[in-house]
């Protein structure tokens, strides 16, 4: 294995570490990625695209107040302003890459609608097939890269310091299950969401916020942790059957936004068009259409999303296929959904070079707390993010003199979660959609008896979101307290850190301007 301590250590294989890999080449980088490059990155289940201001009526200051209205007063004005200004060079860069986007006759880039848009600015490729495509893309510049080595089926399950507090490398785990430990002159974990702490998800299963966990047991801040965003419209079916045919996790597919935002209706077991009085309708931001179709469900309403329109076929192939495969015909009969767990709004706190609290350790991608998506996500804004924070994290890694440090043994290797089913359960229960008092100290009590006696990274992420959710006493963006109903005058962040890295029980959050 070709690896010095002059290397970057990138801990991901969905568009955040290939991204950052491919803009810190030529310096040296290690990729390790605990899947096979391709699979189990949410990067390549993205279905709506890639929010850019390109069109003729648009301008990135107009993308930047549409995300700062998703963001609910969280989002940052100037890292709204300056990601929605880096957004059509990152297409740029796509394309420069190889990736075929879709394009109108005339050549030019074919543009989605999406909710909370004010424009059509979604970029987007193979129809619906976007995150498939990009994948593809970066995945074949990696292999080509002749200074990216990557380590797949490779498990980060550690950070190591150097004498001094600096992130020195990462403890990991080969294929084989062998522990190794990689000395780095710098760590960017892009690990990616955590949607798989819940039983209704569209994330790979394996998307339980590890690169969290490394970062808290490593002493840095996270930020926003209780700010989940739930998809209005993942298929209520038994999951995707040919990623579980393929060994892969069964998550609930996704009916893709776009859908809406080319005119798909949601309408409730009596036929009613239950989001008609809502402003913004269909297209309403995705916690508001979430809670509406979760009250429909609670009062005993299924609800469908009725998507037969002409041209489904061409413009939505991913849809099809996986309506498809769960026996449903969506050109002819409505599709049924329900909200499950799709984004991470919250994440390693880091600064506008995705540096983390840590020295030594920068995040990337849905791992990171940018200050972009503040309390809720812009959808489409997630790949852009991690595209444009790639590109800044690697000229800051650059222009750092190396200075390797000598990285501490690492600990013996945490377990894996004998709890898992128990965590998810308790996490849509408790944890989800809509929130109180009394069911999230319950949630807490237990996931601090789990995390206390399993000492797993699950429990201990699933404690901590529980945490920021029980002090978040208000609603806001994807956080909803049916206790605490309104917004509170004044919007703060939160912030989490564990007093004590061993001893999960030590979470602590508070409320900061
Ligand atoms: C169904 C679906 C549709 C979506 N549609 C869109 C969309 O249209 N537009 C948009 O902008 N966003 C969309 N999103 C969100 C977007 O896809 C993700 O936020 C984004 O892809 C995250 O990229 P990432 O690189 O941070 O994480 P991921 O793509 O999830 O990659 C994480 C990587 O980290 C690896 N990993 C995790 N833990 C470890 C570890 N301990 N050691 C080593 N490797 C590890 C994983 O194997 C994986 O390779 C969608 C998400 C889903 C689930």
């Amino acid at each position: 294995m070709n690896h010095s301590p002059e290397t970057v250590v990138v801990v991901g294989g969905g568009v955040a570490g290939l991204a950052t890999a491919l803009r810190l080449a030529p310096l040296p980088v290690t990729l390790v990625v605990a899947a096979p490059l391709g699979v189990e990155a949410a990067t390549g289940w993205a279905q709506g695209g890639i929010a850019a201001a390109l069109g003729a009526d648009d301008r990135p200051d107009l993308h930047a107040i549409d995300t700062l209205t998703a963001g609910a007063g969280l989002s940052q004005p100037l890292v709204a302003r300056r990601v929605a200004g880096a957004a059509p060079a990152a297409i740029d860069w796509l394309v420069g890459l190889g990736t075929p986007f879709d394009r109108n006759p005339n050549g030019s880039l074919a543009l989605g609608l999406e909710a909370a848009h004010a424009r059509r600015r979604i970029v987007h490729a193979a129809g619906d097939g976007t995150g498939r495509v990009v994948l593809e893309t970066l995945t074949q510049a990696v292999r080509a890269c002749p200074a990216i080595h990557v380590m797949e089926g490779w498990r980060a399950g550690e950070l190591l310091a150097d004498a001094h507090g600096r992130t020195a490398g990462v403890a990991v785990r080969d294929r084989e299950g062998r522990a190794v430990t990689l000395a780095a002159r710098a760590v960017v974990v892009a690990t990616g969401g955590l949607g798989g702490l819940y039983g209704a998800t569209t994330n790979p299963l394996g998307a339980v916020g590890s690169g969290l966990a490394l970062a808290a047991r490593a002493g840095a801040v996270l930020r926003d942790l209780e700010f989940v965003q739930f998809h209005p419209t993942a298929m209520a079916v038994g999951g995707d059957p040919e990623r579980a045919a393929s060994g892969g996790p069964a998550p609930m597919p996704l009916a893709t936004e776009a859908l809406r935002g080319e005119g798909a209706r949601l309408f409730n077991a009596r036929g009613e068009r239950f989001m008609e009085d809502v402003p913004g309708r269909e297209l309403a931001p995705r916690d508001v259409v979430a809670r509406a179709i979760f009250a429909e469900i609670a009062a005993g309403q299924d609800v469908v999303l009725d998507a037969r329109m002409k041209d489904i076929e061409t413009r939505f192939p991913g849809v099809v296929a996986l309506c498809r495969a769960n026996g449903l015909d969506p050109a002819r009969a409505p599709i049924p959904v329900r909200p499950a767990a799709h984004y991470h709004m919250g994440g390693i706190k880091v600064d506008g070079a995705g540096r983390s609290s840590v020295p030594g350790l920068w995040a990337c991608g849905e791992v990171a707390s940018t200050g972009l998506h503040g309390a809720n996500r812009l959808a489409s804004n997630s790949l852009l993010e991690a595209l444009a924070y790639a590109e800044w994290i690697a000229a800051d890694i650059a222009g750092e003199e190396a200075s390797p440090g000598v990285a501490r043994a690492p600990s013996p290797p945490r377990p894996r979660s004998p709890a898992r089913a128990e965590i998810r359960a308790l996490m849509d229960r408790q944890v989800g959609v809509v929130r109180e008092a009394e069911g999230l100290e319950a949630a807490a009590k237990r996931l601090g008896a789990l995390a206390d006696r399993d000492g797993d990274d699950l429990s201990l992420v699933a404690l901590a979101i529980t945490e920021a959710a029980l002090r978040r006493g208000e609603s806001r963006g994807g956080h909803f307290r049916a206790d605490h109903p309104v917004p509170a005058a004044i919007a703060r962040h939160s912030e989490t850190r564990l007093a004590d890295p061993q001893a999960a029980q030590a979470v602590e959050t508070r409320q900061v301007a």
